[in-house]
């Protein structure tokens, strides 16, 4: 059937709080699939409300501000990743923090902090996280996830770094350790990882991190810019974890 090929699968996917058999798509998603994907009475798409659901759905009317839709089915997403895991990263200059979270997304990391530390030079504000909500979530839609990551805010180092308190294995990148503290090989378990700003992290803030119980981990001899460091440490995570197989 042509309107599952793939391509259509990935574009005709649409967030919504609530699902129940008879719904609507409003605001950004509806202009999206009017304007955009130029989607009419019949269409088939996809509804994802966050839980990890995907419900099979055809658009039965296209209202001034409002696309009806009637649900058809619901299947659980085999795509979601197994394991949990946070990235806690540094607010960076210009869209960096925008590209460092469509490419967690895609790795298929579940939340994202956005913190401010010591040599953090980038600031956030409510527009700032709304977009990189809309980020996650068009980043998710593009790579099939049925859930987008959550994005926070931590305005001190501290709170973001007990934000993830429960997590098994606590991982602090750290520029200026010259060696791991242990090996990521073999890592299992749910998976919090720390990454700078462009400024990187003052020896307070390391020592912190060590008092909470975090692991130092060392990504080599070279100095990665933020948005790099981010995106490797993340793939050697995952792919431990066995997500990238
Ligand atoms: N301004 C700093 C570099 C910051 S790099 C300096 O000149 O030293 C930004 C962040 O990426 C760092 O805080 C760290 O979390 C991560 N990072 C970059 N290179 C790294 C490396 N070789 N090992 C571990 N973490 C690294």
């Amino acid at each position: 059937m042509p309107s599952h090929n793939k391509q259509t699968m990935a574009r005709n996917r649409f967030f919504i709080d609530h699902i129940s058999e008879e719904t609507a798509l409003t605001g950004d998603e509806f202009r999206h699939a009017k304007n955009v994907l130029r989607l009419r009475e019949g269409s088939e798409i996809f509804l994802l409300d966050g839980s990890g659901a995907e419900y099979s759905a055809i658009v039965t009317g296209v209202e001034r501000e409002r696309m009806l839709v009637h649900v058809l089915g619901k299947t659980e997403s085999d795509r979601e990743p197994r394991t949990e895991v946070c990235l806690l990263v540094g607010a960076l200059k210009g869209d960096k923090t925008e590209l460092v979270v469509q490419k967690a997304a895609e790795l298929g990391v579940s939340h994202i902090g956005v913190f401010s530390s010591r040599y953090c030079a980038a600031y956030m504000n409510e527009n700032k996280l709304e977009r990189l909500s809309r980020v996650s979530r068009e980043a998710a839609k593009q790579c099939m996830r049925s859930v987008a990551p959550d994005i926070s805010y931590f305005e001190t180092f501290e709170d973001a770094l007990k934000s993830v308190n429960g997590y098994q294995n606590k991982l602090f990148a750290c520029e200026f350790l010259a060696k791991s503290e242990g090996s990521l090989r073999g890592l299992s378990g749910t998976s919090a990882l720390v990454v700078g700003s462009e400024g990187g992290f003052s020896e307070e803030e390391f020592a912190l991190a060590k008092s909470l119980g975090f692991t130092g981990v060392s990504l080599g001899k070279r100095i990665l810019r933020a948005e790099t460091a981010a995106i490797a440490l993340l793939s050697v995570v995952m792919y431990e974890l066995g997500e990238l197989q």
